[in-house]
């Protein structure tokens, strides 16, 4: 598809006029409603949408965003990060990894720290080009630092079908896929837990289906409508909340329909099982340990495991983060950004203190970028 029919394909979600018309019929729900509102958009793209086309200024009084933990790079305590980094610093080893996991600091420094300490860290786009680096290098070990929700999950099962159908000896992993419903159920059942409803993440949800958020309308009474990631796509998602509050309704709604179903990609969710299993833990950033909350290599595959073969050098003691971040809150839903006293001051996407500003997805991010600060 060329760029021209790209663009015409967005513009119809992107059109002022429209999401002009939707805040007039949002504004006369929400007028209809005694209460507050509070939504969480669980993802880190909704985030970005919601402060880069100023929808948070759109709400009226009585509806407000709240951010959740749904960036991969976000969640990831520092104990992992120096895992990678110390992987890194390897002789024989080429690190491999996706996205920002290359700016965010662990207690040692970050992956670009390591870098400059000779190590040899990759960049790449798709796990799959993980492969090339393998048949260049075949004396080196290739160890893919795995990141990322059950969106980026089926491609780390396919660089491992890969890697088994054709027998590549030097590609090893590190397995950091973690999945959305465990945290969103550890916020819902906190003490301090103000959400009301939530925004669905788009992308997670065309593989797993919009099912993996049944629970959440039937046992927590939170509904649940899974947006895309324009604009018009959020607004309408926060009319069809405010909708339901009205009705005394509690559902689950798909309004991404042009990408999202009940059941969503039966072949990756195979893929995934073939290779994985849950982990019976995972320590996310800001949350702490929650069961069942991550995947893990099958036994079978414990040959390819990097945390497995290098046990003796990886730490698993638990690192805290700096004292003054608050990112553990504003993923919690009970802080924002600029409720952090060092935000957009000693905190700035260029010097970052924590990783909701380093990744392109973290919500401190967002609106540092969007909140006019950058000079
Ligand atoms: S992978 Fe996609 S859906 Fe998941 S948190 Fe990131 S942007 Fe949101
Ligand atoms: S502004 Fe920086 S220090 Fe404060 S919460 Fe965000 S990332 Fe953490």
């Amino acid at each position: 598809m060329n760029e021209l029919k790209l663009k015409d394909l967005y513009d119809g979600f992107r059109d002022p006029k429209t999401i002009k018309a939707l805040k007039n019929l949002v504004d006369k729900e929400a007028a209809k409603f005694p209460g507050k509102i509070n939504v969480m958009e669980v993802c880190g793209g909704h985030t970005h949408t919601i402060m880069k086309y100023g929808l948070n200024q759109l709400m009226p009084e009585n509806i407000d965003f709240i951010h959740g933990p749904g960036c991969p790079v976000c969640v990831m305590p520092k104990e992992r990060i120096d895992h990678a980094y110390i992987l890194s610093l390897q002789e024989d080893v080429i690190l491999v990894t996706l996205g920002d996991m290359i700016k965010v600091p662990g207690s040692h420094g970050s992956l670009q720290d390591a870098r400059s300490k000779g190590a040899d860290v990759r960049f790449v786009y798709s796990p799959l080009d993980t492969i090339k680096i393998a048949r260049e290098n075949p004396n080196k070990k290739i160890i893919f630092f795995a990141i990322g929700f059950e969106t980026t999950t089926p491609m780390t099962a396919a660089l491992l079908e890969h890697v088994t159908k054709n027998k590549i000896e030097n590609i090893y992993f590190h397995i950091n896929h973690i999945t959305v419903p465990e945290p969103m159920k550890v916020l819902l059942e906190s003490n301090d837990c103000q959400i009301d409803a939530f925004i669905g993440p788009s992308h997670v949800s065309v593989i797993t289906g919009s099912k993996i958020y049944k629970e959440f309308v039937t046992k927590y009474k939170k509904p649940v409508v899974v947006a895309g990631f324009e604009p018009v796509d959020v607004m309408q998602s926060i009319l069809a909340i405010v909708k339901q509050f009205n009705e005394n309704r509690c559902e689950l709604e798909i309004e991404y329909s042009r990408a999202v179903s009940n059941d969503g990609n039966i072949a990756a969710q195979n893929l995934i099982n073939k290779y994985f299993t849950k982990a019976t833990h995972f320590r996310w950033r800001g949350l702490g340990d929650i069961p069942d909350s991550a995947l893990r290599l099958r036994d079978e595959y414990s040959n390819m495991d990097a945390e497995i073969i290098y046990k003796n050098i990886l730490p698993n003691e638990k690192i805290d983060d700096h004292k003054l971040c608050i990112c553990g809150d504003i993923m919690r839903g009970v802080a924002k950004p600029n409720d952090c006293k060092v935000f957009g001051k000693a905190c700035k996407p260029s010097s970052p203190l924590g990783s909701c500003m380093v990744s392109s997805e973290g919500a401190c991010s967002a609106y540092y970028k969007y909140g006019n600060l950058i000079k």
